[in-house]
């Protein structure tokens, strides 16, 4: 359980960080989570960058360029026990006196872990999950992975109170997201999913299935997507660096089209399998 912070290897039990930190005190921070298959990462490049534009969205410079990174992340993807794994990157804006203002002459804190990272368990994959729907009510930075999660916290524990998977978000009357995931529908054979915008996370799952969508000749809109559309849908998708494409087969108590994992949903859940063992065998 070896982490990384502030310029340390250590175990994690031994990984402190000081009370003042902005990232405890405020939610003064973001963070990014890379898969990484048989120890090798995956679209990286993608995840550094959205990682930058998190950094940019909160007026924190990137501390390292892409090789550093990987640099830092190497030892601790040797170390770790799985060889799937997700690394976990949170920068928050540092330790300072306790005040709203960005305090002069800080500096941030940088921690690092591989956490282990199973993909979704087969019988997930041959029968979906279920989810419930509630209205979205966080901010409109979506787009930024900050640590202030409360409000996805909230939203998630709506699902898991009611023993669903996850929380599909509405917001005024179209389809945003799910409180950790991005979320696709199907309709009449057509792939739709909302546009990245400030009201969604841009997810790098999200850009792997609609390139596989495409590689497959299959048409993809991405578009607004209304709260009937996705009441009415064939089928539902959610899509995450830590679940992959999951079909959603119930959604608030409803069965989706015919209560089963999609046509549409088996071709891309197999073509992503292709693609990540393309990317192992390196
Ligand atoms: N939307 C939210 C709110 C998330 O927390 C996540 C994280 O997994 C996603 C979408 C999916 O993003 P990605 O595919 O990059 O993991």
């Amino acid at each position: 359980d070896l982490v990384y912070l502030n310029g340390d290897y250590l175990p994690l039990a031994e990984a402190k960080i000081p009370v003042l930190d902005r990232g405890f005190i405020f939610g003064d921070g973001v963070y990014e989570v890379i898969p990484v298959y048989d120890r090798r990462p995956f679209r990286m490049a993608d995840h550094l960058d959205r990682l930058r534009r998190s950094l940019a969205g909160i007026r924190l410079a990137d501390p390292y360029g892409d090789a550093e990174w990987q640099a830092l992340f190497a030892p601790l993807i040797e170390a770790a026990d799985w060889p799937d794994q997700g690394i976990y990157i949170q920068v928050t804006r540092g330790p300072a006196p306790r005040d709203h203002a960005f305090p002069k002459d800080v500096r941030p804190t940088v921690f690092i872990m591989a956490m282990q990272l199973s993909a979704p368990p087969p019988e997930v994959v041959e029968h979906g999950v279920a989810a419930i729907t509630a209205e979205d009510n966080r901010w409109l930075r979506c787009d930024l992975k900050a640590v202030s999660l409360l409000a996805n916290v909230l939203l998630r524990q709506l699902s898991v109170d009611r023993g669903c998977a996850e929380t599909v978000l509405i917001r005024s009357g179209h389809l945003t997201e799910g409180s950790a995931s991005s979320i696709f529908v199907v309709r009449d054979g057509v792939i739709m999913a909302p546009p990245h915008d400030n009201l969604v996370l841009p997810g790098i799952t999200y850009d792997v299935v609609v390139e596989l969508a495409g590689q497959a000749g299959l048409p993809v809109a991405l578009r607004p997507v209304t709260e009937a559309e996705l009441r009415g849908a064939d089928e539902i998708w959610l899509t995450s660096s830590t679940k992959e494409i999951t079909a959603v087969t119930r959604l608030d108590g409803q069965p989706v089209g015919d209560g089963r994992p999609g046509p549409l949903f088996r071709r891309l859940h197999a073509a992503y399998q292709v693609y990540k063992h393309q990317v192992m065998r390196g």
